[in-house]
């Protein structure tokens, strides 16, 4: 124990257990994603790989999520986002490289779904990039962060509804001029996916710049 835990004891986000930020009772009880859905149309496929009749010239290649956005995993996914607590961060990365598919593609790149740098300021951090740099070096991929960034500030995506969401999201994300990603294989990376937009909206820009492969990796969809 050190000194943090005598000022905040850890509690279990699912059941306020004291001990541990997830309890053993409260991980057995988390809803694992067992139909995979294409990233495009929502419908299910094979290991969340985009249906071939789905695929654009810039589209998304799959998406992989770990558990349905509910309960002790949602709860610790708001903790993170609005209360910093990095050993939270730790053991959600944990839980996606526990399950990281060997379905998934040989990524070069991790690149954490950008959070506008206004938005960065106030909250001080971006979950997605804590998640990336810790999933990159568990796994050994290279996490590059400078890439893709967002344009514009747009409106907090929760407070919308989906059509707004949609156009929300229309060509706010780019990528430095100069990059090169020919035949490179990424990853984006998010805590949690809802209506997949923001997934397929980054992977345009990296396709438009070579890239060969992109998927959408979350912890949860919901
Ligand atoms: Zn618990
Ligand atoms: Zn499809």
């Amino acid at each position: 124990m050190n000194f943090l835990d005598l000022i905040f004891p850890r509690r279990c986000v699912g059941c306020n257990k004291l001990g541990a930020y997830l309890c053993l009772p409260c991980i057995n009880k988390i809803e694992y994603i067992e139909k995979p859905i294409c990233p495009v149309c929502g419908k299910r496929a094979i290991d969340g790989a985009t249906h071939p009749h789905c695929q654009g010239k810039y589209s998304l290649d799959g998406l992989f999520a770990v558990a349905h956005f509910r309960g002790v995993v949602k709860d610790a996914i708001h903790l993170i986002k609005y209360r910093f607590v990095s050993d939270l961060i730790e053991s959600m990365s944990d839980l996606l490289i526990s399950n990281w598919s060997k379905t998934l593609p040989e990524f070069d790149y991790l690149i954490p779904v950008p959070l506008h740098s206004q938005r960065l300021k106030s909250r001080g951090f971006n979950q997605s990039s804590l998640l990336s740099h810790y999933i990159g070096k568990k796994l050994d991929i290279a996490v590059k962060e400078k890439i893709l960034f967002r344009k514009i500030n747009t409106t907090a995506q929760a407070d919308l509804k989906l059509k707004e969401r949609l156009k929300n999201l229309e060509d706010v994300f780019m990528i430095r001029d100069e990059t090169d990603l020919s035949g490179r294989k990424i990853a984006l990376i998010d805590d949690v996916t809802t209506t997949r937009s923001t997934f397929l909206e980054c992977a345009k820009p990296l396709k438009q710049h070579g890239a060969e492969i992109v998927w959408g990796i979350a912890i949860a969809h919901g």
